[in-house]
């Protein structure tokens, strides 16, 4: 099983088939390093999503997906993740282009895409029911079902390894799934789909339609007939889908954006600590959900720190996909231009170092150079609000109350990465940090296929990843048996 690194199938795979958009409207996908058209794909409306939903019911009604043994799912998911390893290159090439990430970052997401499918594969035999002690003569089985039709919205940032992390946890449950990637960035899910297919998964198990958010993703956030959400993507759209879906009393997990502090206390391991912290932030140039986009550093050692900084950030090169360089460009012309306008008046003094774009980039690419910023007031909107670019913004604290509490003081609560070697401290901040995950220590901007992630807050609810995930994508039937005579 081999796929090229051109251009997947320009169509949607519903049912088994690939098909055109009902509809017959297309849109266009760019690459990012170069601005040039990559491909144009279905523009669908809600009656590719009718279409798509009404196959993902009858293959989970009468099909063979969820009456497969667990250990078949299993098989046919791991399966996928070692056809996903065999076709690492093409794969990482087609979403280094399609999304600008530097080839060697995006050779990192497929290996990361392959581990969910593996992670899941194990897991689908693993994970049963319980039973609880109740009274004389009965028996009280927790069982766990599959929800039934799983709708699945991700963004444009990671659309491999989201295509893994949402739909293998579903899928390993015996689910069917409704998948929609985010229009600037389709192609590696539309591979990763034929690939499933190739792999036997049985038709309407995994259904493909590609759209714009306000038609296609809202089609499938309202759809009556979906039992169950997944969203990934800004906290404002996770609201518009949460309120849709709500109608039909639909439960849905939001994994939304963040503003993840970096605290850096001065007993902390510097040398340790700073590459991380600059990687946590130039990552997919920025555009990551969890990138470490504060720093908060103790007073006694900010000056140290910010030279490190600088001197870091000076040297940081952004350039094509193919280059290898620091990090890519942009997204879109459409996100340059945000990351563009969040800098515009920032006065001079506070920009501490700018990173290069390489001179090989052409000017039709979307970069934007990694900068330095600081300090700033914790409530200056550069340091509250997700700017999604590289853009790194340093704060001063005094002691550990004033950490936490500015570390605790923005809308989201996603990830905190804590800087020291005071174990009691660790300890201290892991508690009392409002957010879903803590490295101390270290930093996995979006890193960790076992470890449970999600947010508090503006930054959603609902766990994915882990076994966790397996929670969210089934359902407990509580079965009351009575034994006595
Ligand atoms: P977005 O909210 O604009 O779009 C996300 C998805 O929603 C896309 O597929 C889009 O087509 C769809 N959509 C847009 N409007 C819709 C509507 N009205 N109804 C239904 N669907 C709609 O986000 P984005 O710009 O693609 O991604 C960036 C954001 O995603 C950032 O805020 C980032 O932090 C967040 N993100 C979060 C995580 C996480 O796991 N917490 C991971 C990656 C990205």
């Amino acid at each position: 099983m081999a796929i090229q690194p051109e251009i997947p199938q320009k169509q949607n795979f519903i049912n088994g088939e690939w098909c055109d958009p009902i509809e017959g409207q297309y849109m266009d996908t760019y690459c990012p390093s170069s601005g040039k058209t990559l491909a144009s794909l279905p523009a669908s409306t809600g009656n590719d999503i009718d279409q798509a939903v009404e196959a993902a019911r009858t293959a989970f009604e009468r099909g063979a997906w969820p009456n497969l043994n667990p250990v078949q799912r299993g098989r046919l998911l791991a399966g996928l993740g070692k056809a996903i390893e065999d076709n690492i290159n093409q794969l990482a090439e087609l979403e280094a282009r399609d999304t600008g990430k530097p080839l060697k970052q995006a050779n990192a997401d497929i290996v990361a895409t392959a581990r969910y499918f593996e992670f899941y594969g194990g897991a689908a035999d693993k994970f049963g029911g319980e039973t609880i002690p109740y009274l004389q003569d009965y028996q009280v089985q927790l069982v766990r079902e599959p929800l039934g039709v799983t709708g699945h919205i991700i963004s444009w940032n990671y659309p491999a390894q989201m295509f893994g992390r949402t739909l293998a946890p579903a899928l390993a449950m015996g689910n069917c799934v409704v998948f929609k990637p985010a229009e600037d960035a389709c192609l590696t899910p539309i591979a990763l789909t034929g690939l499933a297919h190739d792999a036997g998964f049985p038709n309407g198990s995994i259904n493909l339609v590609s759209g714009i958010g306000e038609e296609a993703g809202s089609a499938l956030a309202s759809h009556q007939d979906i039992n169950f959400l997944s969203f990934t993507g800004s906290s404002e759209v996770g609201s518009t889908v949460q309120a849709q879906a709500s109608k039909n009393h639909i439960s849905c997990t939001l994994e939304l954006g963040g503003k993840s502090p970096q605290i850096v206390f001065n007993d902390a391991d510097l040398k340790m600590a700073l590459p991380i912290i600059v990687n946590a932030i130039i990552q997919n140039a920025g555009q990551t959900c969890s990138a470490g986009s504060r720093i908060l550093i103790q007073e006694s050692i900010y000056d140290e720190v910010v030279g490190k900084l600088q001197s870091r950030f000076s040297k940081l090169v952004a350039g094509p996909y193919d280059q290898n360089h620091d990090l890519g460009p942009l997204i879109s012309l459409q996100q340059k231009e945000r990351v563009t306008n969040y800098l515009k008046g920032v006065n001079e003094d506070l920009i501490l170092a700018r990173g290069e774009i390489a001179s090989s980039a052409s000017s039709s690419g979307y970069y934007f150079p990694p900068t330095l910023i600081g300090p700033l007031d914790p409530d200056d909107k550069l340091a509250r609000e997700e700017i999604f670019g590289p853009v790194l913004v340093c704060i001063k604290f005094k002691d550990e109350a004033e950490a936490i509490n500015i570390a605790n003081g923005t809308r989201y609560g996603l990830i905190s990465g804590v800087w020291t070697r005071d174990g009691s401290r660790q300890i201290r901040l892991s508690r009392k940090l409002n957010c879903g995950q803590v490295f101390i220590n270290c930093y996995g901007a979006g890193g960790g296929v076992e470890l449970p992630f999600g947010g508090t807050k503006m930054s959603g609810h609902g766990r994915e990843k882990g076994m966790e995930a397996l929670k969210e994508f089934s359902q407990i039937k509580t079965v009351v048996q009575y034994y006595g005579e």
